[in-house]
């Protein structure tokens, strides 16, 4: 995340970041062209090419580590479809190329169907985030016949019931794996998104066996619940231990080297072991930088999607619910795109150094760290300027975790 100009609100929000932070406070919905104008980074592009809505609020499910009941994202108020319609409507005339409906769960809207033809219409591709428990052969039939949906993610935590219904409800499994073999009935694209915590740890073998093997996905990909939604009141139940996580990350990369390279993850144990072997041995080697280290990371995500809550309220990403933007056909999304300051002062979070954070005081591995991402440093920071403490590989090591041996990342 590079190249932005050097005009001077810019600056001052890089001057801002520098001082000590403080929990960011939301900025109610505005009409933002009777704002004045904020700094546009210069490789930002006019309008998001992906933009994330959360169509609901509703679920069938109650899922012990869900980040959106118990969170901000929870608005408890659902928009009518006219109005995800008139919004579509604003992002076909902007250019965005793909709208990924998540929730709650999607499936439940039984507007379901005239959600998605707005997209259509509108020449936009779109996705669906789904517990799959609630897919009929109808509304499958429906998304194939459309010829513009990119992907159905399906959340599969378990290679059977016993462990994936522990966090998700007795019975999920089952619907679940059904709503996977409809999909696949209609040649939808199914991708299945497997979420690590203490009841699976030791079924991630039996999780590869029958997602790679049996049910025949090209591949699957992993992460873990953060600290977030109900995950807060059932961390106990949920959360990896350090010894967990240092076996999870150990089991996925053997399973990943098995299986050629099919499970991929961009956070969570599998990512973890890439990255922090990365660091030990750029410690080890004496490096004086990695590229890219040594500030906080600047979330790409900032730089080409944009994501809006159930009640419509804008805000930088489905993770960051409190962070509000603006409010959808009352304020332009090119406006809040390109000039929201806080907007861009996330996007400007990269330019902040490890060194400024008594958190990471003294840290062997301040060099080549990245603090990871914002959403995940609000959990348990309350800021998402700030390093993330979920994260944190000294952390990590101080508390019992060990390191996957360096010869399972070649
Ligand atoms: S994690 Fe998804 S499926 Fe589970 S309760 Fe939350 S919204 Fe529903
Ligand atoms: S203390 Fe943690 S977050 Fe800070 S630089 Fe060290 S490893 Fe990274």
């Amino acid at each position: 995340m590079v190249g932005f100009d050097c005009d001077p609100e810019i600056k001052e929000v890089s001057r801002m970041q520098n001082r000590k932070q403080t929990k960011p406070r939301p900025i109610p919905g505005r009409n933002m062209s009777q704002k004045r104008k904020a700094a546009v980074p210069m490789r930002l592009m006019r309008t998001p090419k992906q933009v994330d809505v959360n169509i609901t609020n509703e679920c069938n499910l109650r899922c012990k580590y869900c980040y959106h009941f118990g969170s901000e994202d929870d608005t408890g108020r659902d928009l009518p479809a006219g109005e995800w319609l008139f919004f579509f409507e604003e992002l076909g005339r902007c250019g965005v190329m793909e709208v990924v409906m998540a929730g709650g769960e999607p499936f439940i809207r039984e507007d379901l169907k005239e959600i998605i033809q707005g997209v259509v219409r509108n020449r936009m591709r779109f996705s669906l985030l789904s517990n799959g428990t609630l897919i009929t052969e109808d509304v499958a039939a429906f998304i194939h016949a459309t010829g513009r949906c990119n992907q159905v993610q399906v959340s599969i935590d378990g290679s059977m019931p016993v462990t994936h219904d522990s966090m998700r409800g007795r019975g999920s499994f089952k619907k679940a794996i059904e709503g996977i073999r409809t999909l696949q009935r209609h040649g939808i694209n199914v991708e299945v998104r497997v979420t690590i915590h203490r009841k699976n740890v030791l079924d991630l073998e039996g999780i590869a066996r029958l997602l790679l093997d049996e049910i025949g996905l090209a591949e699957f990909s992993t992460n873990s619940a953060g600290h977030m939604g109900l995950c807060r009141k059932n961390a106990e139940m949920v959360q990896l231990t350090p010894a967990e996580r240092s076996l999870a990350m150990e089991t996925l990369l053997q399973l990943n080297e098995k299986y050629g390279g099919r499970i991929s993850a961009s956070a969570g144990p599998l990512a973890e072991a890439r990255m922090f072997r990365g660091m030990e041995d750029a410690r080890r080697n004496g490096l004086t930088e990695l590229n890219g280290r040594g500030c906080l990371t600047g979330c790409s995500g900032m730089m080409s999607k944009i994501a809006v809550r159930a009640d419509g309220v804008m805000v930088p990403c489905t993770q960051l619910p409190m962070i509000e933007l603006g409010r959808i056909n009352r304020d332009s999304l090119e406006e809040v795109w390109r000039r929201h300051p806080e907007l861009n002062r996330l996007r400007r979070r990269c330019e902040i150094p490890l060194g400024n954070f008594a958190f990471c005081a003294g840290c062997e591995y301040i060099r080549y760290c990245t603090g990871s991402c914002p959403a995940l440093a609000f959990t348990l920071s309350g800021d998402p300027y700030h390093p993330a403490p979920d994260a944190c590989l000294r952390k990590f090591l101080a508390e019992g975790g060990r390191l996957p041996d360096r010869a399972l990342l070649c």
